[in-house]
Parts: C-alpha cells; sequence; structure tokens
C-alpha cells in the first residue's frame, strides 16, 4: 500500500458503470482501481483491484451513490481514505465552454448539463457520478477533465462543417473532437520519449481503441482532429462506421423504411470492424480469422488500415511537417500488423517500418518501431486516469 498522503481518486461514470483508480501522483501508480458495473439492475457489483488481490461483491445500493459508498467502505477498510485528497473526473463533452480541466463547482455542473445535448449518452452519466462523489466524500474537492477540451485550439477552418453557419451559431453544431485526454498525455510522454522540446514537435497521433481517432498536435497544441459533433465521425472502428456519404441516411430511410433511431443504431452499433467482418468488432479477433482466410475479416481490416492512413496523411496538412507519427489505445499498442499496414501504405513520407521493433512493441511496451531518422513511428501506452489525476493536483495546486 501507498505511504503517500496525497492519493487521487480518479472517476469514470457511465450510465451503468462507475470505472475507478486511486492513484499515488508521486509514483504514477494505481494503489486501488475497480469496476462498479450493471448499476440500477439487480446483480449490480464492484469489483477491486489491489496489491495483486481482486475481489467482486454486489452492491446493496444498486446506483451511483451505492458504487460510491462501496469504493468509500473499501478505502476505509483499506487505511486509504485519510489520504485521498481530491476527486478527478472524466467528463465527457464541455462544449466550447471548457478549454482546460476545471474544479467543479455548481456553476460548471450547471455548464455541462447545458452541454448534454451534445453527449446525451454521457454528460448526465458524469454528473451523477460527480454528484454522487460529491455526496459519499463531503470534505473533498471535485475537478472536472473533459474529453473536448484538448481540441479547443482547432482553428475555425478545422472545425467547422460546410453547413449553413445559422447552425454553428445558433445550435453549436461543429466539430468537437473527443480522446483529448489521452492525446494531451500521449503528446507529453512522446516528446519524453525522443527527448524533444513538446514546444517545437509536430507530429500526428493515432489513439486505436474500439473507438477510434487521429489528431494533428503541433507544438503541444491541437491543430485537427478526426471525431466531430460526435464520435460517429473519421476512421473506421469497432462498430462505428466513420465517415459516409450522408446521403446514406435518406437512402436507408427511403429504401429500406428505417427511422432515426435505427440508423443510428446501425451505423454506431452494427458498423465498423463488426459489420464489415460480419464477426467481431474486436480486433484481435478479426486478425485472427483473417489468418485463418476470412475474407470479409481481410476486407475490414484493410478498409480500416486504408481510411486510417488517408487520414494520417491529410493529418500532416496542418503541421506542415511531421516529427513523428504515434500509435496509442488497444489496437495502436497492441497490434503490430495493424501499425505495420499502415506504415506501409505511408511510404511515400518518409516511413520505414523496423519489423523487430514492431513485432516486439506490444502488452505494454513502448518505443520507436522504424528504421528511418524522420520521421519516426513510435507506440506509446495511454494512460488517461494518470493525466486526470495530474490535472487535479494541478487544478488544486496539491503539493505532491
Ligand atoms: P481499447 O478500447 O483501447 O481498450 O482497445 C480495444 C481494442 O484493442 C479491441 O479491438 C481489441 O481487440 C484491441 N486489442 C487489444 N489487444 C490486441 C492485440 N494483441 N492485437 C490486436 N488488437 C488488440
Amino acid at each position: 500500500m501507498s505511504n503517500s498522503n496525497n492519493l487521487i481518486l480518479v472517476l469514470n461514470c457511465g450510465s451503468s458503470s462507475v470505472k475507478f483508480s486511486v492513484i499515488d501522483p508521486k509514483t504514477e501508480k494505481d494503489v486501488l482501481s475497480g469496476l462498479a458495473e450493471k448499476l440500477n439492475l439487480q446483480d449490480a457489483s464492484v469489483t477491486f483491484k489491489f496489491d495483486g488481490h481482486k475481489e467482486t461483491r454486489f452492491l446493496t445500493t444498486n446506483d451511483h451513490t451505492g458504487a460510491l459508498e462501496s469504493i468509500l467502505e473499501k478505502l476505509k477498510a483499506l487505511g486509504l481514505f485519510e489520504k485521498v485528497t481530491a476527486i478527478g473526473h472524466r467528463l465527457v463533452h464541455g462544449g466550447e465552454a471548457f478549454k482546460a480541466s476545471v474544479e467543479i463547482n455548481d456553476e460548471v455542473l450547471k455548464t455541462v448539463e447545458a452541454c448534454s445535448n451534445l453527449a446525451p449518452l454521457h454528460n448526465p452519466a458524469n454528473i451523477l457520478g460527480v454528484r454522487a462523489a460529491q455526496k459519499a466524500f463531503p470534505s473533498l474537492k471535485n475537478v472536472g477533465v473533459f474529453d473536448t477540451s484538448f481540441h479547443q485550439t482547432m482553428p475555425e477552418h478545422a472545425y467547422l462543417y460546410a453547413v449553413p453557419m445559422k447552425l454553428y451559431r445558433e445550435n453549436h453544431v461543429r466539430r468537437y473532437g473527443f480522446h483529448g485526454t489521452s492525446y494531451r498525455f500521449v503528446a507529453k510522454e512522446a516528446a519524453k520519449m525522443l527527448n524533444k522540446d513538446e514546444n517545437n514537435f509536430a507530429l500526428v497521433v493515432a489513439h486505436l481503441g474500439n473507438g477510434a481517432s487521429v489528431a494533428s498536435i503541433l507544438n503541444g497544441k491541437c491543430m485537427d482532429t478526426s471525431m466531430g459533433l460526435t464520435p460517429l465521425e473519421g476512421l473506421v472502428m469497432g462498430t462505428r462506421s466513420g465517415d459516409i456519404d450522408p446521403g446514406l441516411f435518406s437512402y436507408l430511410n427511403q429504401e429500406l423504411k428505417m427511422d432515426i433511431s435505427a440508423i443510428n443504431n446501425l451505423l454506431n452499433k452494427e458498423s465498423g470492424l463488426l459489420g464489415l467482418s460480419e464477426l467481431s468488432n474486436d480486433c484481435r479477433e478479426v486478425e485472427e480469422a483473417a489468418e485463418n482466410g476470412n475474407r470479409n475479416a481481410q476486407l475490414a481490416l484493410e478498409v480500416f488500415a486504408y481510411r486510417l492512413a488517408k487520414y494520417i496523411a491529410g493529418y500532416v496538412v496542418p503541421l506542415g511537417r511531421l516529427d513523428a507519427l504515434v500509435f496509442t489505445g488497444g489496437i495502436g499498442e497492441n497490434s503490430a500488423s495493424m501499425r505495420a499496414r499502415v506504415i506501409n501504405h505511408l511510404s511515400f513520407l518518409g516511413l520505414k517500418l523496423d519489423e523487430n521493433a514492431n513485432n516486439e512493441t506490444c502488452r505494454g511496451k513502448a518505443g520507436v518501431i522504424t528504421s528511418s531518422t524522420a520521421p519516426l513511428a513510435l507506440v506509446v501506452n495511454t494512460n488517461e486516469e494518470l493525466m486526470i489525476a495530474q490535472d487535479t493536483v494541478s487544478v488544486l495546486n496539491i503539493a505532491i
């Protein structure tokens, strides 16, 4: 267990789950982590991981407050409660109101609530989580860290859609981008790993998990990113289509008589790797099937890699040069074959794969995977929870 007296509780609250970690910002390690899931259902449970142990129990009160109370009890039982000095929350959508992380007060919560129409699945759950944390830990301060805030430096020509301006002026319709906390962490780590000054560094980062996006980052600032008003825009993902012809909406409606919610479901939950492979949204499973000769699985991976390579090349435009291409997220950190496909598409940029380094850089390893001297491609392990803990420390000026 940690000797530090300044631990940060990091919460990521969804509508039916609370993912949590207690992080020592000094050692940058988790001392406790876990997941409360199936909230509001009879068999809601919480799993704790600490010191190599894992234990699961059912929740007596099955909502967000019950989950937070059970985390509180566990902290007390482990003698950690007195050491937790603040709580950092992942908040998904801050609209144009939040350009950085902030201490949460009533005003902030009202503004996050007002952004709920932009993230109807996420923001209400995030707010529930903050309220439950305030109730269970009344003496602790709360900090909000937004997925969107890192992208607020995008210039107008990158974030505007070419639709009537009135929609932006009156309804805030524009590109926002997501995964910002991961991008911020990964850009700093990449600069550290390569011994570069992050204020003189041009990189494209590909965050490839079940949700996937790329960002163009110049001197620590986001210039463009592939997700838009919602996380549906851009790359092929696990179950999301990414870019499609917007005319597909009326085609599906008129020809197949699908309503908006069925179309939304099709594009968000039934498309991407899952839709193309007709097998799975899990890249590992699709890769295994492709190796065994499944043509749809092979096609799914090719479409994924080709779209990604086109995006990466396009995202060099806002940089004017490319110092490094960075892979992160479950697929980016682990799939050597996906990285190889993408880098092979991009050889015209001067990227040359080091096959041994690429094959060895998986399962928690990080490092350069190209033999070219410039630009470089590298793998960085993202850690959004640590970034949230670090922001919480800096927003509240906590001495560690
Ligand atoms: P994330 O959302 O960041 O947890 O990433 C989840 C994605 O990473 C899933 O598509 C997984 O199949 C993929 N992934 C994890 N490990 C591997 C691996 N060894 N090879 C290929 N894909 C992987």
